[in-house]
């Protein structure tokens, strides 16, 4: 592995550690030449997941795409970072065991709501309606008030 300070190929590993759910492994190493240390992280390479938009372009799933969607929809809701990271984890783990190759930009919002709905009400109605997930108003008024409904029920 190349230092990336000084370009140097020979580097020892002083630390290897499975990150907390497992699925890499990060490694702590110190560069031969220049002692400087830095950190390498092992995991599956995944096979590409490609999100066809509305006017029919494709473009490759983007994680930092989604967050940036719930950071605006959570803006002043006081929903920690990782609630969010949670959600974009488990709406990969999804994709990745259905085998999902091409996703149509529609369903990942829809997925993505899914997971809003039980988080925040507030969240969840400026995601859909920034991401315009509803065919139209009235869609998007019953399924709000589907929504209230089952709120006061429980
Ligand atoms: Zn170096």
């Amino acid at each position: 592995m190349k230092c990336p300070y000084c370009g140097v190929v020979d580097t020892r590993v002083l630390d290897s550690r499975a990150t907390q759910d497992s699925s890499a492994i990060r490694r702590r190493r110190q560069c031969i030449s220049c002692s400087n240390r830095f950190t390498t992280m092992e995991k599956l390479e995944e096979e590409p997941v490609v999100v066809i938009k509305r006017d029919g372009r494709k473009e490759l799933f983007d994680a930092t795409k989604i967050l940036r969607g719930l950071l605006l929809a959570g803006q002043k809701r006081d929903i920690p970072l990782t609630t969010w990271q949670e959600v974009i984890d488990s709406l990969e783990q999804e994709l990745r065991s259905n085998g999902v190759r091409e996703i149509s930009s529609d369903q990942i919002g829809a997925l993505v709501l899914k997971r809003l709905r039980d988080i925040d009400e507030v969240a969840y109605v400026r995601f859909a309606s920034v991401f315009r997930q509803f065919p139209d108003v009235e869609t998007f008024k019953a399924e709000l008030e589907d929504m209230l409904k089952e709120k006061k029920l429980t």
